[in-house]
C-alpha cells in the first residue's frame, strides 16, 4: 500500500476550511469500501507519545458501543487489513488538532484538499493527531473528543450543528461546555447506523 505524505503546508491551508456544518451530522455521499463493520484499525507504533494509544482504543470502543454498524478491532499489521490508521506527530505549527484524509489502495487521495469532502469511495483513512496542539489540552478526554470526532469523519460523517454532538466542529463548545467525547444519540449514532 503506497502512502501519501501529507505536507505541512496542505494541513495549514485546510485548517480553517473543514466540512461545513449541517443541521445534524450527515453522511457524505461516499463511503469506506467494504463498510464499517468487522474492520480493523492500526496505530503508528512510533507515534510521538504512546499516551495517545489508550485514547485511540477508547475512541474506537465508544464507536463500537454506540449502537451503530461500526465495529473495528485493533491490528498490529498496517498493510492490507487496516482501514483506519492513526498517527500522532508534531505537525508544527499548532493550528489544528486532528485531520482525517482518505485514500484508495493505490495511494491516491479522494479529497482535493485537507478537510474537503471526499469525491469517491475510499479504501482506508489516515487520522493525524497534532501533538503540537493536543499536548496543551486540559484533559485526556478532551483529546479523546478530537480522536472520536476524526474517527466519525473516517466513517463518512459530516459536521453537525448540534452543539453537544461529537461531530460539532468546535471542541470549546462540544467538550468544554457539554463534555462530549463519545458519539451522542441524537445525531451521530443515527447517521452512522445508515453507513453500510
Ligand atoms: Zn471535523
Amino acid at each position: 500500500m503506497i502512502k501519501l505524505v501529507i505536507t505541512t503546508c496542505l494541513l495549514i491551508a485546510g485548517a480553517t476550511a473543514l466540512h461545513s456544518a449541517t443541521a445534524q451530522a450527515g453522511l457524505e455521499p461516499y463511503r469506506l469500501n467494504g463498510g464499517i463493520n468487522g474492520r480493523q484499525f492500526w496505530m503508528d507504533p512510533n507515534m510521538i507519545n504512546v499516551a495517545y494509544m489508550p485514547l485511540i482504543r477508547a475512541a474506537n470502543s465508544d464507536w463500537n458501543n454506540a449502537g451503530t454498524r461500526y465495529s473495528m478491532t485493533e491490528t498490529s499489521f498496517q498493510c492490507c487489513t487496516a482501514v483506519n490508521e492513526y498517527y500522532a506527530k508534531n505537525y508544527s505549527p499548532a493550528t489544528w488538532r486532528g485531520v482525517t484524509m482518505s485514500y484508495l489502495n493505490d495511494g491516491s487521495g479522494v479529497q482535493t484538499c485537507v478537510g474537503c469532502a471526499p469525491f469517491a469511495n475510499w479504501d482506508y483513512s489516515q487520522i493525524s493527531l497534532n501533538d503540537e496542539r493536543l499536548r496543551f489540552d486540559s484533559s485526556v478526554l478532551r483529546t479523546q473528543s478530537t480522536i472520536g470526532h476524526e474517527t466519525g469523519h473516517s466513517i463518512a460523517l459530516t459536521h453537525s450543528s448540534v452543539t453537544s454532538a461529537l461531530l460539532y466542529p468546535d471542541i470549546s463548545v462540544r467538550y468544554d461546555v457539554y463534555g462530549t467525547y463519545f458519539p451522542r444519540q441524537n445525531d451521530d449514532i443515527f447517521f452512522a447506523s445508515q453507513v453500510q
